[in-house]
Formats: C-alpha cells, sequence, structure tokens
C-alpha cells in the first residue's frame, strides 16, 4: 500500500515555499509549476493544496470543491500553456508499481511536441 502522508515531502515543502518552484497557476485548490526534470517541451505538475498521497486518497478525503478545483486547475493550465491547440498528456503515478516519487497526489501535464504511443 502507499505510506501515510509525509508533510516533509518536497511538494508539501513547495507548497509551503520552502523551496522555490516555478509556479505557472496558482488559486485556493491547486498549484502548477514546471517539473525540475521536464520530460517534454512542457511538463508541468498541477498538485491539490491538501494533504493527499493519491488520486484515491484525494477522491474520498477532499471536499468537492477541492476536487472541482484541482481538476478545473488542469484544464486552466494546459489552456494558458496554449496546449489546447494540438493536444497533451495528463498522467498520475500511484505507488510502487507506478513509480510515484513524491507522496503527494500530482497530475502531470505533457505536452509541446507530439508525443509517443501511451505505454504501459
Ligand atoms: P512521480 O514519479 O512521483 O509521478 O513524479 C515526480 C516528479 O516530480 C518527477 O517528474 C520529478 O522530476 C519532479 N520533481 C521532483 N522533485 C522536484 C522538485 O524539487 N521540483 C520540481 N519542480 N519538480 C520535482
Amino acid at each position: 500500500g502507499l505510506p501515510p502522508y509525509d508533510p516533509q515531502n518536497i511538494f508539501a515543502r513547495i507548497l509551503r515555499g520552502e523551496i522555490p518552484a516555478k509556479v505557472v497557476h496558482d488559486d485556493a485548490h491547486a498549484l502548477a509549476f514546471h517539473d525540475i526534470n521536464p520530460l517534454a517541451p512542457l511538463h508541468v505538475l498541477v498538485i491539490p493544496k491538501g494533504a493527499y498521497v493519491s488520486q484515491a486518497d484525494f477522491s474520498a478525503q477532499a471536499s468537492d470543491a477541492e476536487i472541482a478545483g484541482f481538476w478545473r486547475a488542469v484544464g486552466q493550465v494546459a489552456r494558458a500553456l496554449g496546449l489546447e491547440a494540438n493536444g497533451y498528456r495528463i498522467l498520475a503515478n500511484m505507488g510502487e508499481d507506478a513509480g510515484q516519487e513524491v507522496p503527494h497526489f500530482h497530475v502531470h501535464i505533457f505536452g509541446g511536441r507530439r508525443l509517443g504511443r501511451m505505454v504501459a
């Protein structure tokens, strides 16, 4: 299973302003910033402001306003980055088998080039 929420994880520290990030969106429910190790010309992470390890935790524990605000932010970021015309990909890793590195729920947004076929 997934670990309990660690308030010292790197995204919690970014949320608290303890370490810098290249922020592209900040509102009541979500923060979005460029990935430090981009895998595409545009690679942005969107995170909820609350303390959730996984999508399952987020869906089960967050308020409807938090869930709506988070997903609305994902769309707003994609639009603001100019990704709607040519398309983009969203992806989220959960737990060990998916190789989740940071135990704070996040969605990756990839775009800016033709992406390879999705692989499992
Ligand atoms: P995961 O594998 O957990 O889905 O993705 C974690 C992502 O966070 C990776 O793509 C990694 O490059 C990114 N990342 C890790 N540490 C930092 C950091 O300190 N700042 C930023 N902006 N991204 C980070």
